[in-house]
């Protein structure tokens, strides 16, 4: 049973003419699924509808075909052949009593329409975002008629697919209405240019439009960015007085949000939960209709403070609901204990940034519950009476040991040291990665709950023992190691290093650290560790420069959106920033590089080496014992590819073999 203080999350919201039936909001978000596959899509927002979500979004939706996201794999409803697959999303979201939501999207100066390759509109003749080499014309009032028109055939088709609540966008950057409404983009001198009144004229006519479209059949949403974050030369939250005084009472529900994606999504390496909150607080107030926000909500307790303290009125979520599908339903059953957080790591966002299926490293199902059939919470029964030793304690072979018990096997987990968590245990006591110790938590306490699973610390395992042991069964989940030598992307042969103190990762975790002041970190890994190690070395007093071959420091955080963020930390902490350099040598107290353009060589003096880039699987054991290694240690990953290793490994235990047919479903297009 729920706790009496969470009842207030329970309450139904009415939005205009539909009704949530709880204050737990899935806000549009995206995926890597969107279009090209559909039905993937669809299930996966199904599985939210299924944990207690009273509304779940699509992510954006072009609805123009003169603005498109592509190559990003979004939503699309361009005309009447894309309504069966945002049928069959409300189909699944309904089959579980929630509100189905489309968020229409025209990018507009957001986009270069590499798809349509019509040049981009937008308010004033300016480059399109990002470095492509197309500018975005200025729309006349024909195009704007035109836009007008095609919103509101959009809004009919969304109603046709059976949408309970369509939005009108205008925040991320990422929407002509807020190009319009933001004097930082809009250099107009015509009745849609200039004054607020102005500006935001584009954005007052199509929430009219879409309102009269809905004509009570589906509640209209605004989102909105309160502040841009670009000071007095961008919307600023003193704008939001005057703009709803305007249009505070045309939509049904207002989703309020901060600066651009790479704020709304903020890693928890740079931000807390709730950081959202003093840019919100106010909002509410502008207006008699119900706000919804997000602000990395994973705390039952934050989100009763924030709807008590007039903040909110729904909790608003896209990484807490990626993580945990069933966190209201865990709420509301009194379960909180079983709540998978949220790291905050934005691997989820590194799917759309990839083009690829969302993968998310604390829920390994999210993106595959039509693709493998996975549920995030429901196990299939066991296909055997087998019993099952999982060797190695880290993400994956948690995940293996939680998944295999959960679907009913006996299972003995064993770890060599005397903790659970493996390399997540010491990446979380990395400056700002404190959040991703929840892999381990939530893991460990779902291992005690399950009776079938025994787990055994301090219990080093040799082939010798698994094979006396007995087991039925052997997942070899022992990780992997840093290696010392400079074998990584750049060289594939060690590099030669003659009496320099060379330092792996390994080394550092274990609390040995370098001799001397002068430390070079050389990351040929480019994702979080290279630079978190740099910050950890340079906070502890030492004068750090990071070699890196790559153009940026952290390269792959890109796809994280932390790439930013993680250069300011790290200049900020003193650390300096050698790009485009390979490390060539060490030896006789200097590090040799080389410009990885022009092969200019270089030096700089060093007392210590720390090399970040490859690791070897700790496979030796797998191989004595003819099993195949699971996560690191069968290739050395992320730790979310470590946990869904795991899942898969859980999974796919006593199921027929497959032959050569895909280890997934897919949908091919039909032709035309
Ligand atoms: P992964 O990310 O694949 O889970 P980790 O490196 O995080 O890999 O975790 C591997 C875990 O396996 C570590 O906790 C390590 O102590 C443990 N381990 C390694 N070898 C053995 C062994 N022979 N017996 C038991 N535990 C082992
Ligand atoms: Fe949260 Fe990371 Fe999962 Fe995204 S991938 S939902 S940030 S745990």
């Amino acid at each position: 049973m729920r706790d009496a203080r969470y009842d207030v999350l329970f309450e139904p919201v009415p939005l205009g003419p539909v009704v949530a039936r709880n204050r737990f909001f899935q806000v549009p978000h995206c995926n890597g699924m969107g279009h090209r596959d559909p039905t993937a899509h669809a299930v996966m927002r199904g599985v939210k509808a299924e944990g207690g979500w009273a509304v779940v979004c699509t992510e954006e939706v072009d609805f123009h075909p003169d603005s498109d996201t592509s190559g990003f794999v979004e939503g699309r409803l361009w005309d009447d052949a894309d309504i069966p697959m945002h049928e069959r999303l409300v189909d699944q979201v309904h089959a579980h009593d929630s509100l189905a939501g489309i968020e229409f999207v025209h990018n507009g100066m957001a986009s270069a329409n590499m798809y349509g390759r019509v040049p981009p509109a937008g308010p004033s003749h300016l480059p399109v975002k990002g470095y492509e080499p197309i500018q975005a014309r200025a729309m006349t009032h024909a195009d704007i008629t035109d836009l007008r028109r095609r919103h509101r055939a959009a809004v009919r088709r969304a109603l046709t697919a059976g949408y309970d609540l369509v939005y009108v966008y205008a925040a991320h950057n990422l929407s002509t209405f807020q190009h319009f409404l933001s004097p930082w983009s809009n250099l107009r001198d015509d009745d849609y240019g200039g004054t607020l009144a102005n500006r935001a004229r584009l954005l007052r006519e199509v929430l009219e439009d879409t309102r009269e479209e809905c004509d009570g059949r589906a509640a209209v949403a605004c989102r909105i960015v309160v502040d841009e974050l670009h000071g007095a030369d961008g919307i600023q939250r003193g704008d939001m007085d005057p703009l709803f005084e305007l249009i505070g009472e045309i939509p049904d529900v207002w989703d309020v949000m901060v600066g651009v994606w790479e704020d709304d999504s903020l890693p928890s390496r740079f931000g807390h939960e709730a950081w959202t909150e003093e840019h919100f607080r106010g909002i509410k107030q502008l207006t008699s209709k119900p706000v919804v926000g997000i602000g990395w909500l994973t705390s039952p307790d934050t989100m009763v403070r924030l709807v008590q303290s007039g903040v909110l009125d729904l909790i608003g979520a896209a990484r807490p609901s990626i993580a945990d599908p069933f966190l209201p339903v865990k709420v509301e059953e009194g379960r909180l204990e079983d709540i998978r957080e949220c790291i905050g790591c934005n691997v989820c966002v590194a799917g759309d940034w990839t083009m690829t299926p969302i993968r998310c490293t604390q829920n390994p199902a999210m993106g595959e519950e039509w693709r493998r059939d996975w549920h995030p919470e429901r196990f299939r029964p066991r296909g055997s009476e087998s019993k099952v030793l999982v060797v190695g304690g880290g993400p994956a072979g948690m995940e293996a040991a939680m998944a295999l018990g959960k679907r009913g096997y006996d299972v003995m987990l064993a770890e060599a040291t005397r903790e659970l968590g493996g390399r997540v245990l010491h990446e979380a006591r990395l400056p700002g990665l404190a959040a991703w110790i929840r892999v381990v938590d939530y893991r460990r306490g779902q291992l005690g709950k399950l009776a079938n699973v025994e787990v055994a610390l301090e219990s080093e395992v040799t082939a010798d023992e698994a094979r006396e042991y007995g087991f039925d069964h052997v997942a070899v989940a022992t990780g992997s190691r840093w290696r010392a030598d400079g074998v990584g992307r750049r060289h594939t042969r060690p590099i030669p290093l003659d009496l320099v103190d060379v330092l792996t990762p390994d080394d550092l975790f274990a609390g040995t650290r370098p001799a001397g002041d002068r430390v070079v970190l050389y990351d040929d890994d480019h994702y979080y560790l290279g630079g978190a190690l740099a910050e950890l070395l340079a906070g502890e007093g030492k004068h750090v420069t990071l070699v890196t071959p790559a153009a940026l420091v952290s390269e792959w955080t890109v796809n994280t959106m932390e790439q930013p963020r993680i250069h300011k930390r790290l200049v900020e902490a003193g650390v300096e920033l050698v790009t485009a350099h390979d490390l060539a040598g060490a030896g006789g107290g200097e590090a040799r590089l080389v410009d990885t353009f022009t092969r200019r060589e270089s030096s700089i003096p060093l007392d210590s080496l720390v090399l970040v880039t490859a690791r070897l699987p700790n496979d030796e054991l797998a191989r004595d014992l003819g099993v195949t290694a699971v996560g690191d240690a069968l290739a050395p990953g992320t730790i979310a590819s470590a946990v869904w290793d795991g899942r898969r490994y859980a999974e796919e235990l006593d199921t027929p073999p497959r032959g050569d047919d895909l280890p997934f479903k897919r949908e091919v297009v039909k032709l035309a």
